[in-house]
């Protein structure tokens, strides 16, 4: 089932996310969920809480090497995830978030982390990441603590950023 997206201003989008703790099918039901809204809004990534589910769970697809999504073969389902950067390398990649639609901007991240998190069984899993992998998942778990791609701006960008986004309101109303 398709959940809606909530986007930024939304206060919501700030709240510190909860450990999981139940594996059950509730947990799958909003996964599931997650994966169908997530490939319905052309995303390579989706936090919990961006679907208003304050859970520390998110997953991220970025499909294969032609950047191809296929029918969940190269989804992972990230739960309770912990990120261990494997060195000071970084890179700057263009993000964009579906809670800030339209908005792309560069970003710095860490290029190689460790990643521990358990599957939708609750079963443990490490995965080692690089490049854009890394980013995206980096991107997620900032989510389930309350920060947004945006506080990652350079002061003059954030400023252009809020202006943008000030007049693309007003437009709205
Ligand atoms: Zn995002």
């Amino acid at each position: 089932m398709l959940r809606e997206i909530i986007t930024y201003p939304n206060p919501r989008l700030f709240l510190q996310s909860q450990k999981v703790e139940k594996f059950d099918e509730n947990l799958h039901v909003l996964l599931d969920d997650m994966y169908e809204t997530m490939i319905a809004n052309k995303g390579v990534g989706l936090a919990a809480i961006q679907v208003d589910v304050p859970l520390r769970a998110l997953l991220v697809d970025i499909g294969d090497e032609e950047g191809e999504q296929k029918d969940k073969q190269t989804l992972i389902e990230i739960i309770n995830p912990i990120i261990t950067p494997l060195d000071d390398e970084k890179i700057s990649c263009n993000e964009g978030c579906l809670s800030i639609p339209g908005y792309y901007e560069d970003v710095m991240r860490y290029k190689n982390i460790k990643l521990d998190y358990q599957d939708r069984f609750g079963k443990a899993q490490t995965l080692i990441a690089h490049d854009f992998l890394a980013v995206a998942i980096q991107h997620e778990v900032d989510h389930l603590d309350g920060h947004l791609f945006i506080e990652k701006l350079s002061f003059l960008k954030r400023k252009k950023f809020d202006k943008e986004f000030k007049k693309k309101t007003k437009k709205i109303k």
